[in-house]
């Protein structure tokens, strides 16, 4: 693929579009849509998906992350009904299935980041959720590109069990948003990535205007979705310090 040939592709009126096939590009997903943050991303999705119908939520996955993200309150601003299963610290794929109805939108993941559950605790798989017959959008919060980045000669500790974004869409997730600033390593926004006809949906959406991220924003997702792309993640000062890869790297929030 010649990338640089796609950069001049990219004209002033498709900038938007082309900082998020990028980023859609790296992490194996159709398309991708840059907004200013992950909490805009989930609010956009959820309204632009799921407004005035139901979307299926795991009890341990109604957390609150740090910032004020609530999930049952980022549900009630979008429109979305918040039907919740199961228990907070065990739900499984049948709990989901019994929940399902005609008036279904979607079941929502939620990476519970800096919140933590261990012992008798049980979740249903992304894969296992993708064999509901609705669509599963997953609030990957962290925005680790890919679970087997090869620049990580080993996993880091500190990763633990922070899904990989392309490992999220290999296994059925429609939709996944993340965030630009945290282990993606750019700038403050959030992504939005997955089947192209959902992506075009909440593209269109009056509130995508609205919560649209700026040039600047745009310009510096682009460079670190073609580091990426190019394998070379020096550019990238999350990853390039080499504590990013053999330790713990200098988080805010
Ligand atoms: C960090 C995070 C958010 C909020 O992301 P921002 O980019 O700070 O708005 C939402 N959901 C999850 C799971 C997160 O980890």
């Amino acid at each position: 693929m010649n990338l640089e040939y796609r950069l001049e592709t990219g004209t002033r009126g498709s900038r938007h579009d082309h900082a998020g096939h990028l980023v859609a590009e790296a992490c194996g997903a159709e398309a991708g849509l840059v907004v200013n943050n992950n909490a805009a991303a989930v609010l956009l999705v959820l309204a632009a998906l799921a407004r005035g119908r139901e979307v299926i939520v795991s009890r341990g996955e109604l957390v609150e992350i740090g910032g004020g993200f609530r999930v049952p309150d980022v549900m009630a601003e979008s429109g979305a009904k918040l039907v919740d299963v199961g228990t907070t610290n065990r739900t499984r794929l049948s709990d989901y299935e019994h929940a399902v109805t005609g008036d279904t939108a979607l079941a929502l993941r939620v990476h519970a980041s800096n919140y933590r559950m261990v012992g008798f605790v049980e979740a249903a798989s992304v894969a296992e959720l993708a064999t509901l017959g609705v669509p599963v959008v997953v609030d990957a919060g962290s925005g680790l590109l890919d679970d087997t980045t090869p620049w990580l000669d080993r996993r880091p500790s500190w990763l633990r069990d922070e899904p990989g974004v392309r490992q999220c869409i290999e296994a059925g997730a429609s939709i996944v948003t993340f965030s630009g600033d945290k282990l993606l390593g750019g700038p403050q926004a959030g992504i939005i990535v997955g089947r192209r006809d959902l992506v075009d949906v909440v593209a269109r959406h009056a509130l995508a205007r609205a919560v649209r991220a700026d040039k600047l924003t745009l310009a510096a997702v682009q460079s670190v979705a073609l580091a990426y792309l190019s394998g070379d993640a020096s550019s990238i000062p999350l990853w390039a310090r080499g504590d990013g890869v053999r330790g713990e790297p200098a988080r805010e929030g």
